[in-house]
């Protein structure tokens, strides 16, 4: 089977099989042999790797991956796409299709099966209507991973990226950069896609760390914070927190901790950074302690 990642050839498999692209899914196409390269050559895939792949569609990202890497899974939600996948990876002997639904997948157990105390490394052009709900979950579950390269949304990546005081940083900047380290390796305009999609998308690429580079307690009550602190993000703090239902902090005991902190008592949560929300959290939960 010829390599996918034109335009030319992709119409003819689309053709041979009246494939109809389902919006639901998410479903846009790489059309472009650079961009594919950009995807690899991030990824850093070699042949004692095993690779996850999210969305294989046609399987034009997926050809490139079973050249490169021991050994491959590409979970695929669609079941139209199926039989294109076998003719598309008829020639590969290290790739194994699984149709199934990302998000519903028992992922511990599938690591613990395919893995066999290895790492893996996650790549994929992701559908985007999921993307932080899959990243996340890769990231949050105790999953053996070493790196997620991944395509999504522009802004999304941005967001990924985001350091303290811009528009972009929020939740998903704090929650991603916990568990790795987010680098942007490329643009890439809605042209390098079949059907084209209405926004900008980018390469990025999420390094996990070993331990997160931050110190705390309760990471899952840091996390209420931060979203707390986001979910207003034009209140103050200290405002933001009172208001938020459950967490139960005054605003004294804010205002307390900040200026303990040396911070300023009317800052605003977008200006924090991620080792400074630790601190902040482990203070409230250990004055809040105090007061039960
Ligand atoms: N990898 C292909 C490429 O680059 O040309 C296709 C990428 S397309 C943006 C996203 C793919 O993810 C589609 O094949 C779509 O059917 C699949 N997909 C969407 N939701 C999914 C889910 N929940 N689980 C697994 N695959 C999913």
């Amino acid at each position: 089977m010829a390599s996918l990642g034109n335009p030319q050839n992709t119409i003819a498999v689309i053709q041979k099989y009246n494939f109809h692209f389902q919006k639901k899914f998410g479903q846009n196409f790489l059309i472009d042999t650079h961009v594919l390269d950009k995807i690899i050559k991030a990824a850093e895939i070699g042949p004692d790797d095993f690779v996850l792949e999210i969305g294989p569609g046609i399987g034009t990202m997926t050809q490139r991956l079973c050249e490169s890497a021991g050994s491959v899974a590409a979970v695929e939600i669609d079941r139209n796409l199926i039989p294109i996948l076998e003719e598309t990876l008829h020639g590969y002997s290290n790739v194994e299709v699984i149709e199934s639904d990302i998000l519903k997948m028992d992922l511990t157990a599938f690591a613990l099966e395919r893995c066999a105390g290895k790492s893996m490394k996650v790549v994929a052009n992701l559908p985007y209507y999921i993307t932080t709900p899959i990243v996340m979950s890769l990231l949050e579950k105790p999953l053996p991973i070493h790196s997620i390269t991944v395509m999504v949304q522009k802004e999304v990546a941005d967001r990924m990226q985001a350091g303290p005081g811009g528009k972009e940083y929020g939740a998903l900047s704090l929650a991603v950069q916990y568990y790795a380290k987010p680098v942007i390796v490329a643009n890439v305009p809605p042209n390098c896609f079949m059907p084209r999609p209405t926004v900008g998308s980018a390469v990025i690429r999420l390094e996990r760390y070993e331990r997160p580079p931050v110190e705390v307690t309760d990471a899952a009550w840091m996390f209420r914070i931060i979203r707390a602190s986001f979910n207003q993000r034009r209140k103050t703090l200290a405002n933001a927190l009172y208001h938020a239902g459950g967490l139960c902090c005054s605003k004294e005991a804010v205002w307390d901790t900040l200026l303990a902190m040396g911070l300023s008592a009317d800052i605003r949560g977008e200006k924090l950074t991620l080792a400074e929300f630790a601190q902040l959290s482990d203070r409230l939960k250990a004055s809040l302690k105090q007061n039960a």
